[in-house]
């Protein structure tokens, strides 16, 4: 089993790689931000609550965040493995993820995070906003509080990994090419 955490700011390109990856490697990706908004779309309870945290480029509380992660998670027991999108972005997740896997005799492989200076993520972020139909790239302070709560909140992550020895960094500028084939150069070491 690989479980994978693929970390870096709003914009950085998880999603993208993260869905090439996951054929590669025969893993399940779960998104966070994706199964909030199916959520929000589908008008759920857990769509409602998570709602104005999203639109104002808030975090959306631990419990609520880690309850849906291992609901995901135990949607699919025969997996080979996960790619983490977007989870966690708190140490208190990063610990209650850690505590969950251990429970399934399972582990963090590794955190991969992608790498890209913040000027050139708000400039993907405004032109990814044109067509994704997100309320959150399209408006540069909701895209600016999104840094502040990833600054604050979610950065210091890194050190929670690299004090397992289990950090890799990774340059995610490039084409998505280039980017997938250094990412899957860290991925066949884990
Ligand atoms: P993303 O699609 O990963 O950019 O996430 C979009 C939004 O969903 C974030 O700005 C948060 O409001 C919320 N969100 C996604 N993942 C998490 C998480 N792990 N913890 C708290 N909020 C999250």
């Amino acid at each position: 089993m690989k479980n994978i955490v693929l970390f870096g700011p709003p914009g950085a390109g998880k999603g993208t790689q993260a869905e090439v990856l996951k054929d590669r490697y025969n893993l399940i990706h779960i998104s966070t931000g994706v199964v909030f908004r199916f959520n929000i779309k589908n008008e759920t309870e857990l769509g409602v609550l998570a709602k104005k945290y999203i639109d104002a480029g808030d975090l959306v509380p631990d419990e609520v965040t880690i309850n849906m992660l291992k609901d995901e998670v135990n949607k699919n027991p025969e997996a080979n493995g996960f790619i983490f999108d977007g989870f966690p972005r708190t140490q208190s997740q990063a610990e209650a993820l850690d505590a969950f896997l251990s429970e399934k005799d399972a582990k963090i492989d590794g955190m991969i995070a992608l790498e890209v200076p913040e000027d050139m993520l708000v400039e993907r972020l405004l032109e990814r906003g044109k067509t994704s139909g997100r309320s959150d790239d399209t408006d540069e302070s909701k895209i600016r509080n999104r840094f502040n709560e990833y600054n604050t909140k979610t950065a210091i992550l890194k050190d929670f990994y690299e004090a397992k020895g289990n950090y890799y960094g990774v340059d995610g500028v490039g084409s998505i090419e280039e980017i997938t084939t250094r990412l899957s150069e860290v991925f066949d070491t884990l």
